[in-house]
């Protein structure tokens, strides 16, 4: 099974991340993720993208295709993927169907996390992360059992660096600006299917995983 996931920021993508790999047996590939690797790494591509990622721009469409290309050439995604943040523009929406039909592959669904602006800041300031699993807490809605550290590895969790008011307002308007338009793509695809992003993400996977079901 081949999956978008797709959502402004904090919307919840990376937090099917846990739900989503469990239910289906695929690994969930996040470009924001593997953008944040890099920059920690401190690779050459790390440094290219630093300065507007902390600025919350978005990185250019042919950093970000070839980054997903080299990664669906890996071995784990041959029973199928989740694209978690892409594609973020049309021309990266694009850019997938060709890679796809090369390989004589289509997307089954694109899930379309939704939640309202006051609430996606929220959880935005509020977020925090675990450097070695990925899970995501939230100091107001979704708090670790141990202030500060991951339910699972015990890691003190962190903020990430693009997460503060001044980055949120950039990150809402590139959504909005570049992101948007790719609803109506999919939508005319008619895979598309809207998930309510705003309940708890155990929630939203139930819808997720309803509408699978529904159409098998
Ligand atoms: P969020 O959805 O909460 O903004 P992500 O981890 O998906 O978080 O993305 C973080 C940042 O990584 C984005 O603001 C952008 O700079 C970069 N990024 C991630 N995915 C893409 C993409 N598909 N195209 C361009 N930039 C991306
Ligand atoms: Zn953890």
């Amino acid at each position: 099974m081949r999956i978008v996931i797709m959502g402004p920021p904090a919307s919840g993508k990376g937090s099917q991340k846990p739900f989503l790999t469990e239910e289906l047996n695929i690994p969930q590939i996040s470009t924001g993720e593997m953008f944040r690797n890099e920059i920690k790494k401190g690779t050459s591509l790390g440094k290219k993208i630093e300065k507007g990622m902390s600025e919350g721009k978005l990185v250019t469409d042919e950093l970000t295709n070839e980054i997903v290309k080299e990664r669906l050439k890996e071995e784990d995604v041959s029973k199928g993927f989740i694209l978690d943040g892409y594609p973020r523009t049309l021309p990266q929406a694009f850019y997938l169907d060709q890679l796809l039909k090369e390989k004589q592959l289509k997307l089954d669904y694109v899930f379309n996390l939704t939640a309202d602006e006051d609430l996606l800041i929220k959880r935005i300031i509020g977020r925090r992360t675990c450097p070695q699993c990925g899970r995501i807490y939230n100091i107001y809605f979704l708090k670790p059992k141990v202030a500060n550290k991951c339910d699972y590895c015990g890691a003190t969790l962190v903020k990430r660096k693009d997460d503060t008011k001044e980055v949120i307002i950039e990150r809402l308007k590139a959504y909005h600006e570049k992101t948007e338009p790719i609803i109506n793509y999919y939508q005319e695809k008619a895979i598309l299917v809207n998930i309510d992003g705003s309940k708890a993400p155990y929630d939203s996977f139930l819808e997720i995983k309803s509408a699978i079901e529904k159409s098998k």
